[in-house]
């Protein structure tokens, strides 16, 4: 998969990507990450890359053409048609399966923008437009690796083990279970500094793998019926998960 970021603080990426998974990837090759020094496209010599708001107001505005040819210079070297995305609070939301649409692209170019974002003329261009969530960032490069990485999983090879995404929170609608690994019993100061011994669910240690799979399941939906309800509308379910969600449901009204 190739990917183009472009920006004014190519380090805000490289960096962040000389360790870790993703980081990992692109030296092997499975991604080609090319990242775009915005400035390099100016034409002055001081390498201006804002100006101030026509109308006035505060802030500043990047302004449109290093940004297109920027994405002049991305064509020429990758080929056209590109898939622009802007990173913008204004923009549909990412999520998981945003993710996994992208990831089955070849070619994706991600802007990353500053101050008060960009030059209008420059959606002229752009393909999507995508918000990380309800919040202001100072620039796009948070966003962008954000993108990068949840893409990036999906790529075939990057995550070592291809079912460990599979199984993800969101993969299928539904949050992941609880995990446990060694040791299966610790010592430990609980908050009201009592010590207390914490074990691992008898089930996960029994060796019984049919009751494992339904403890899994039957505590991914009660997460997600008891902190995300709304996923639940949208997940794909097994007749054994619709039937532990109905049971799931049942003894929340007994409660009541
Ligand atoms: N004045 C703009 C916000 C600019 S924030 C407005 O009100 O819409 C500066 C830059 O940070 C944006 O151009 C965008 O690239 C990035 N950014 C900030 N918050 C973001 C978010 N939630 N998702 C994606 N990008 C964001």
């Amino acid at each position: 998969m190739n990917l183009d970021i472009v920006t004014i603080f190519p380090a805000m990426i490289e960096q962040p990507l000389a360790a870790g998974i993703i980081g990992r990837a692109i030296e092997r090759g499975m991604l080609d990450l090319k990242v775009r020094d915005l400035r390099d496209f100016t034409t002055d010599r001081h390498r201006v890359v804002d100006d101030v708001p026509y109308g006035g107001g505060p802030g500043m505005v990047l302004k449109p053409d290093p940004i297109f040819r920027a994405l002049d210079a991305i064509a020429a070297d990758r080929g056209a048609p590109l898939t622009v995305i802007m990173t913008s609070p204004q923009g549909r939301r990412f999520t998981q399966a945003e993710a996994e649409r992208l990831a089955g692209l070849e070619h994706i170019v991600l802007l990353c923008g500053r101050y008060e974002g960009f030059d209008e003329r420059v959606r002229e261009r752009v393909t999507e437009e995508l918000s990380i969530g309800d919040y202001v960032l100072t620039g796009g490069e948070l966003p962008a690796l954000v993108v990068l990485d949840a893409v990036a999983r999906f790529v075939p090879g990057v995550v070592g083990d291809e079912q460990s995404v599979a199984q993800d929170t969101f993969s299928r609608g539904l949050l992941n279970h609880p995990q446990y690994t060694r040791p299966a019993e610790i010592e430990v100061r609980g908050v009201r500094g009592v010590l207390e011994v914490l074990r691992v669910p008898e089930v996960l240690t029994s060796g019984n793998h049919a009751e494992i799979r339904r403890w899994r399941k039957r505590e991914a939906l009660s997460r997600t019926l008891e902190r995300r309800p709304e996923l639940l509308d949208a997940a794909s379910l097994d007749e054994e998960e619709q039937q532990l969600l109905r049971e799931l449901k049942g003894a929340g009204h007994e409660r009541d």
